[in-house]
């Protein structure tokens, strides 16, 4: 997944879009790009729904585009920075045509969700640099994306704390795993807020609860798939699918300090981990400097200060969503995709109170229980087994508040 190709970013300065950059990794990201104004330009940035934080970050960037969701915010957003040289586009395609614009070398994609998919796949298709802290494309579609770059040429790297610290342990170059000599990719977790919660209390979870992580600031979506273990069932399946590994080959440890944020075990014993204190800049700096490395502007590591590092195993019974990612992973096909919808109604339901915590992987698991596994060799086969999980999940969530169990 990693190719030294000459990106012209890499002689001047890498014109960036940023995607999703009024959320957690669009801040980060942009943080570390305010140290580097040598080294990256910002070409275009994208947002959802919070336009006058967009507007601000115009102001401050003068990005040539800007994205924005809704046509009459897109207009409005418009007249308010027409002397500020930023283009404001909005409309089904308007990230697919921001990222192909051709001053952007380089895309992070920072969009939470599905909603992130086609702008991911637009920026591989047309061969840039593609920074995934977007999990979900590279779940429902790893496999494909990745023949998709060898076609273009796009070199994609990964954001994910976990992913990222496992590239940084892997040998240099395109490792094959078992050339390589890598016995297996242990993917660190913090273990969420309710680590050490009894399950008999995770029916009176609330959104404000579940969404305060001990570790990580991150948007609501992530901080709930934390909570429910989720979030690392989808990063092993996104191991597997930016390291070509096999889903045994991946296990998840507990590690309740996240200093350690993955590490890669080989046959001689050897395991190399990546350490650094939970902040986002680090992966993000890595990188977007890569093969450089640059300034994150994250305070040192002070192992005396943190004193000690502990290990657990996952409790599988209590997170039931890492088993039903495991099984997600090893049927292949459809079954990450069905999953990931699945996943991404049930916490959007649970945010909007209609959903009782405990309920997410019982949706999840009815869902993947009634989709069949087909294979999944397309954007549109991947949309349509996308959209007809959606579908099923729906039901599920209305099944479940039918009887009337959740306590929030
Ligand atoms: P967030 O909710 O803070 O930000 C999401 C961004 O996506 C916002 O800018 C929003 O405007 C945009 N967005 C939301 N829905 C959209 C849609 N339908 N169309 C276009 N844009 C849309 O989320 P986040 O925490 O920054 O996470 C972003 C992604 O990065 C997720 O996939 C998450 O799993 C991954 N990630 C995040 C972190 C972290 O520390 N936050 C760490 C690792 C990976
Ligand atoms: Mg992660």
């Amino acid at each position: 997944m990693r190719r030294e190709t000459d990106h012209p970013g890499h002689e001047g300065r890498a014109g960036l879009a940023v995607l999703g950059a009024t959320g957690s990794i669009g801040v980060s990201t942009l943080k570390v790009v305010a140290l580097h104004p040598d080294r990256f330009e910002v070409v275009a940035l994208s947002a959802y729904q919070r336009i006058d934080e967009l507007r601000a970050l115009c102001r401050t960037w003068r990005p040539a585009i800007a994205v924005a969701h809704a046509p009459e915010a897109a207009a409005a957003l418009a007249q308010s920075l027409v002397s500020e040289g930023t283009e404001v586009w909005s409309g089904p395609e308007a990230l697919e045509r921001a990222v192909c614009d051709p001053r952007v070398t380089t895309v992070v994609c920072g969009i939470v969700g599905a909603a992130g998919l086609k702008s991911a796949w637009a920026a591989v298709a047309a061969g840039k640099r593609v920074l995934f802290a977007n999990k979900e494309p590279l779940v429902m579609s790893g496999h494909l994306l990745l023949a998709l770059a060898r076609k273009s040429g796009a070199e994609l790297l990964p954001l994910d704390s976990e992913h990222n610290a496992v590239f940084q342990c892997l040998p240099a170059g395109r490792p094959d795993l078992v050339r390589s000599g890598v016995r297996r990719i242990l993917l660190t977790c913090s273990g969420g807020p309710f680590r050490n919660t009894p399950a008999s209390e995770f029916a009176r979870v609330t959104p404000e609860q579940a969404c305060a992580h001990p570790r990580w600031s991150m948007g609501r979506k992530i901080s709930v798939d934390s909570a429910t273990l989720m979030n690392k069932g989808l990063e092993l399946i996104e191991a597997c699918r930016l390291f070509e590994a096999r889903p045994e080959q991946v296990d998840i440890v507990i590690h309740p300090q996240s200093v350690i944020h993955s590490l890669v075990e080989y046959i001689d014993g050897s395991v190399l981990a990546q350490l650094g204190n939970p902040d986002m800049r680090t992966p993000i700096a890595h990188a977007l400097g890569f093969p450089d490395r640059i300034e994150a502007g994250v305070a040192r590591l002070d192992l005396a200060a943190i004193g000690r590092l502990d290990f657990e195993e996952p409790d599988e019974a209590r997170f039931p969503c890492l088993g039903l990612a495991r099984a997600a992973a090893i049927a292949g096909g459809s079954a990450p995709t069905v999953l990931n919808a699945a996943n991404e109604v049930a916490v959007e339901a649970f945010l909007a109170r209609t959903l009782p915590f405990a309920a997410i992987p019982t949706v999840i698991e009815s869902v993947l229980a009634m989709r069949p596994v087909v294979a999944v060799e397309s954007l549109e086969a991947i949309l349509e087994e996308d959209g007809r999980a959606r579908e099923a999940a729906r039901v599920a969530v209305i099944a479940q508040g039918a009887k009337g169990v959740w306590a929030c």
